[in-house]
């Protein structure tokens, strides 16, 4: 178990955009390792993306306690609908915003094996796909919230 040292705002290296992962080896698997092991390690994380823990790849893991998701050079190829959503960040300790988000989404990734897929969130899944991908953009929920509370 390796755990690596979350990034929290503002560390510039959350406003990087991330590069593909142009092949899954040895390094890209110990990534999402790693990425899975820390987020497990975080009682309330449901999710993490490879800029949190300084790695500018586009490499997302998410455990919402329903399995869990590693994805590679994912994409949103389908949004849907719209929801109002209350959400937090590993790299924003206590703090949570109001915004908008895609009731539904369908994201195309590579997995572990580096086999295409897709995947279709709905309610909470496509709320965490969408913060989750934005950060390999370098983009952050407090750059949508219409309200950021602290607790
Ligand atoms: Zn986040």
């Amino acid at each position: 178990m390796a755990l690596r040292e979350i990034r929290t705002y503002p560390d510039e290296v959350l406003r990087k955009k991330c590069r593909p992962v142009a092949q899954i080896d040895d390094r890209v698997l110990q990534l999402l390792a790693d990425m899975t092991d820390t987020l497990h390690d975080c009682p309330n994380g449901a999710a993490i993306a490879a800029p949190q823990v300084g790695v500018l790849r586009r490499v997302v893991v998410i455990d919402m306690g329903q399995g869990l998701i590693q994805l590679v050079n994912p994409e949103i190829i389908r949004a849907e609908g719209e929801q109002e959503v209350y959400e937090g960040c590993l790299s924003f300790p206590g703090q949570y915003g109001k915004l908008i988000r895609p009731a539904e989404v369908e994201v195309r990734a590579l997995n572990e094996k580096g086999e295409e897929f897709t995947l279709t969130g709905t309610g909470d899944l496509a709320k965490c796909l969408c913060h989750e991908l934005d950060h390999l953009d370098g983009v952050l929920f407090i750059d949508k919230a219409e309200e950021i509370e602290r607790l």
